[in-house]
């Protein structure tokens, strides 16, 4: 059950560079766990500088013929790309959830999501527009010619090991880019399988390149120094986006990061008890909490706190933990150890500080990264899981009594990704919609991702959007021409 061979052959999980699949320069290679086991279910090349760089040999190469490909033959490459992730979405859902830990109903959402933004880009592609007008002065006209950016650099994470990849490659292929990607060395096979799937819809040699590796720091670090690389995009922590922007600085690069976040779902005495539950559930649990996204703090107003916590606590405590491919399982396996541990100690600082456990809040025992649904209450302002990233499914929940109050303690964060409110006054929310420092707002919704919709933060949580028209744009350079016209 636990083999991914027949999903991805051996030949396969190795370098993708150019027209070859190939083992690192050096031989080495690094194991894949399924963290629901611990267990080795793959080894994969482990490249390093020389690797990556022959990867922006391949990527440099097929730019000039990739960019001059008429745009409606890129586009039907994309959704032919949509159409294959979608026949063949069961086996890279179960990729997905074997070197992930998520559910297989989590990955068939991330499949159908991560497919979806090649349909988009592919869209997108053919409506890539330049203008042309007189000058206000008149005497001469002003032509603006868009041209893709060039081989672009994509370092991704584990949490979505197909979408975050997907909402890069779809777009930079529409705009005329090449890529390489290190997808996170937690999550490579699924990375590797898109790779395949390409190459099988015929995607020419060089344009999706993915180099797997342990040493993160020195391969992107070479590729980022290197001047033909000419964007960087990176999704992960903002401890890490900060090192990659000094660096990308050195090379004048464009960047698009979509880094950390701290959101506060906001649920005001007004709202519909029903709909902001299912909302915070999704916004907290969807992808086991492991998100960017996830409410990381849930302020309820004083006169609905009572039975809002309740009928949340009900729920979380009724999800059932287990092997993310076995039936009736609602909650699968965090990605490591090291996470299990993090989010243990956020707990136990939390109710040292005089929190209280309604639900979970105890790791279990056996193999396994696993941590329980966990519901607290009187979260003291001072609890450090109120400035970190939880990452994983545990919810804290507070009172306000004011939406001045709120909004300032939902603000007090260095990340701006998101925030979610749940209120039936549309004056209130249009008030958060413009007083909360977010890029994103659900209003009455737990579930904002959408690639038809421009996906970023604001603060420390990034610069650039993902997905939409606007995602387009970051693949996108304009020269501008002046011609004179008396
Ligand atoms: P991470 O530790 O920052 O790693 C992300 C990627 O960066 C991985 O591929 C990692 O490689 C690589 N990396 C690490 N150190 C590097 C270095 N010095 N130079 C170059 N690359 C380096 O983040 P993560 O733990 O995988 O993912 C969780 C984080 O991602 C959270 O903070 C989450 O909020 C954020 N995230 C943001 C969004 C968004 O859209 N805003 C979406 C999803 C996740 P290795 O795997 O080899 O370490």
């Amino acid at each position: 059950m636990s083999d991914p061979m027949y999903v991805l052959a051996p030949e396969y999980r190795r370098l993708r560079i150019g027209d070859a699949w190939r083992d690192a320069a050096g031989g080495a290679t690094f194991a894949v766990e399924d963290p629901a086991t611990g267990k080795t279910i793959a080894e994969v090349a482990d490249a390093d500088v020389v690797d990556g760089l022959a990867a922006l040999d391949a990527a440099s190469t097929a730019m000039a013929e990739w960019a001059a490909t008429p745009p409606r033959k890129r586009s039907e490459l994309l959704t032919a790309t949509y159409r294959a992730l979608t026949e063949r979405s069961e086996e890279v859902a179960r990729l997905i959830t074997l070197e992930m830990g998520k559910t297989l109903a989590e990955a068939r959402g991330e499949v159908a999501y991560g497919a979806e933004f090649f349909r988009w880009f592919a869209e997108e592609a053919v409506r890539v527009e330049g203008r042309y007008n007189t000058a206000p002065a008149g005497g001469y006209r002003i032509l603006t010619v868009p041209k893709p950016v060039g081989p672009c650099v994509f370092v991704t994470p584990w949490n979505f090991p197909l979408a975050m990849g997907a909402r890069k490659i779809a777009p930079a292929l529409a705009a005329g880019c090449t890529t390489i990607t290190k997808p996170a060395a937690q999550t490579p096979l699924t990375m590797l399988f898109l790779a395949r799937i390409m190459e099988e819809v015929g995607v020419p040699p060089g344009v999706v390149n993915v180099v797997t590796t342990k040493r993160a720091g020195e391969v992107v670090s070479a590729l980022l120094a290197d001047r033909r690389t000419r964007k960087l995009s990176f999704t992960g922590s903002t401890e890490v986006g900060r090192v990659l922007l000094r660096q990308a600085a050195d090379n004048v690069l464009r960047t698009s990061m979509e880094l950390g976040g701290n959101a506060a779902l906001i649920v005001c005495a007004d709202a519909d008890l029903d709909v902001a539950v299912d909302g915070a559930m999704v916004a907290k649990m969807r992808n086991l909490g492991e998100s960017c996204i996830a409410a990381n703090r849930i302020y309820v107003e004083e006169p609905v706190h009572e039975e809002f916590t309740a009928r949340f606590a009900e729920r979380m405590g009724a999800l059932s933990v287990g092997h993310g491919l076995d039936d009736g399982v609602d909650v699968g396996a965090l990605i490591d150890e090291a996470s299990v541990t993090k989010i243990d100690e956020l707990v136990a600082d939390a109710v040292d500080r005089g929190a209280r456990v309604l639900v979970g809040g105890e790791r279990p025992h056996g193999p396994g990264h696993f941590y329980p649904p966990t519901v607290l209450v009187d979260v003291p302002e001072d609890a450090r899981m109120l400035e970190a990233e939880i990452f994983g499914p545990v919810a804290p929940i507070m009172s306000f009594t004011s939406d001045d109050e709120v909004m300032a303690k939902a603000n007090d964060t260095e990340y701006g990704l998101v925030g979610y409110v749940f209120t039936r006054d549309l004056q209130r929310a249009l008030r958060f919609t413009e007083g909360l420092q977010t890029g994103m707002l659900g209003i009455n919704r737990g579930l904002i991702s959408d690639p038809s919709a421009p996906f970023g933060g604001v603060k420390q949580s990034g610069i650039g959007k993902e997905g939409s028209h606007e995602g387009i744009l970051e693949y996108l350079d304009v020269t501008y021409a002046a011609i004179d016209l008396p």
